[in-house]
């Protein structure tokens, strides 16, 4: 029997197996030609972006078999390895047994041809990950993620699991999805006509968490450095090619850390990212800088290769003002910067990543630590070419008496916050945090445009078939 291999060990390093060997491969036949006497069949098994070419000389195997070798159809095969006589291969396998695991119709397979849109694909989400392109995307986002992992793990933080169903509705980041299984018709209602929740699963209301944070910030006080890593969810009805209902987030949280050592750490984890991108996955790069963007590498390595510009919100409010630029959305001290604001900053004024600080208090979260002035607070937004805002965060506030009047301020409900305040109560640290949005990293790092085509199955408003 002749063990199986995969694809990208026989392409990478062909020695392990070694040329005159036999070796067995299975996966999906991406395209066959030929004539009467031979036929080349390129074979992608997902290892590697690239598809080895599988050489059968057709007098050797049964018509009716060749015959059901068609784009997308799976197989399997055993050959001899030999050096390649084409161009752009090295090795190339000459087929002695072929095994038909799985036919796909020619007229009906929908990925019969090459050059599909994007925006076809969407539509086909269950067959999209058997392109290229979603081959490398995919491969990406893993490698993106095990870099995550190893970069915290290689730091000394822990991983921590921040529950997906919350019984709190004021984490402050847009409108949550109710996780409930009372009757949608008849639910028990009140005396006064509302909805019981004492009657739900949990005996109160709950949803769909939009954030790891204030978990997070109970593991930092306690064990030090942290991060989540998993699926957040916001029912906000953003249309946008940057937004979706569920997505991934990576959430560190810090103690004694203040908003300096917040910001090194965010700039040098990207860095880190950018780095390990180049050096891991350098095929699926130069197949997607070649397919939709011929700047892309380029783009990665401006990121490793320079000092992200650090300066306050009053500052870019400032040279915003001043620019000269038409904006949709005009700016003055006290607006929501739009991405269109955060791109001018990057892309055309400082042209490299910005790292926002000490936006007023009006516009960010309750959690923030205040400034001194009564006006800012000491958050951090990250903003990168292309996107926009990928990191958002802050230093925390640690004091008791200020969070609490924040909280009343802003009307929150304080009682569902007990156990949150109860962290500034006992021993209470400085510390901070800021949230990757997981599916923003990878859409810098591929350089697709739309999130939709950087997670397997995107969930946006009138979309889950898949
Ligand atoms: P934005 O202003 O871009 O809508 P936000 O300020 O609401 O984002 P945060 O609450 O700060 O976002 O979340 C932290 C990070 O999560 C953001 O910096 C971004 O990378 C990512 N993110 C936020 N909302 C979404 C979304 N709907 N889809 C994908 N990623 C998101
Ligand atoms: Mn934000």
């Amino acid at each position: 029997m002749i063990a199986k291999t995969k694809i990208k060990v026989l392409l990478k390093t062909p020695e392990v197996v070694g040329i005159g060997n036999d070796v067995k491969v299975e996966g999906w036949v991406r395209t066959k030609r030929g004539n009467k006497n031979i036929a080349f069949i390129a074979l992608n098994d997902g290892s590697i972006i690239h598809s080895i070419q599988i050489v059968a000389e057709v007098a050797n195997f049964d018509e009716e078999i060749l015959k059901q070798i068609t784009t997308g159809s799976c197989i399997c095969v055993e050959g001899t390895l030999v050096n390649s006589q084409g161009q752009g291969q090295s090795v190339e396998i000459q087929a002695k047994k072929i095994e038909v695991y799985g036919t796909a119709d020619a007229e009906i397979y929908p990925l019969q041809k090459k050059g599909h849109t994007l925006e076809f694909l969407r539509e086909i989400a269950h067959l999209r990950p058997r392109t290229n392109t979603f081959g490398a995307i995919l491969r990406l986002r893993h490698a993106m993620a095990f870099a995550i992992h190893k970069f915290f793990n290689d730091k000394g933080f822990y991983y921590l699991h921040a529950p997906i169903i919350t019984g709190s509705d004021c984490e402050g980041a847009g409108s949550m999805f109710r996780v409930t299984t009372l009757d949608a018709v008849n639910p028990p209602k009140n005396s006064d006509g509302t909805v019981n929740y004492n009657e739900d699963f949990f005996g109160k209301q709950t949803n769909l968490t939009v954030s790891g944070q204030l978990e997070g910030e109970l593991a930092a006080l306690a064990i030090g450095e942290i991060y989540t890593f998993g699926p957040t969810f916001r029912a906000e009805n953003s249309n946008t090619p940057r937004h979706l209902a569920e997505f991934w987030m990576i959430e560190p949280e810090m103690a004694f850390y203040d908003i300096t050592d917040n910001m090194d750490l965010a700039e040098e984890m990207l860095k880190y990212l950018m780095n390990y991108a180049i050096e891991n996955c350098y095929d699926d790069l130069e197949f997607l800088q070649k397919t939709y963007d011929s700047e892309l590498i380029e783009r990665i390595k401006s990121i490793i290769n320079n000092k992200f510009e650090r300066l306050t919100y009053t500052e870019a409010i400032d040279i915003l003002e001043k620019s000269g630029q038409k904006f949709e959305f005009p700016v003055s001290w006290g607006c929501d910067l739009q991405a269109e604001h955060e791109r001018f900053l990057v892309e055309k004024y400082f042209q490299k990543p910005v790292i926002l600080t000490n936006y007023p208090k009006e516009i960010k979260a309750f959690y923030m630590k205040q400034n001194d002035d009564g006006k800012t607070v000491r958050a951090m937004d990250v903003l990168f070419p292309r996107i926009g805002e990928i990191i958002g965060g802050s230093q925390r506030e640690e004091n008791f008496d200020k969070l609490s009047k924040r909280i009343e301020e802003l009307n929150l409900p304080a009682k569902d916050l007990w156990w949150y305040l109860e962290t500034r109560k006992f021993g209470t640290a400085p510390h901070s945090g800021f949230g990757l949005g997981f599916e923003r990293l990878i859409l810098f790092v591929t350089g697709m445009a739309n999130i939709r085509d950087v997670i397997p199955f995107p969930r946006t408003p009138k979309n889950a078939e898949f």
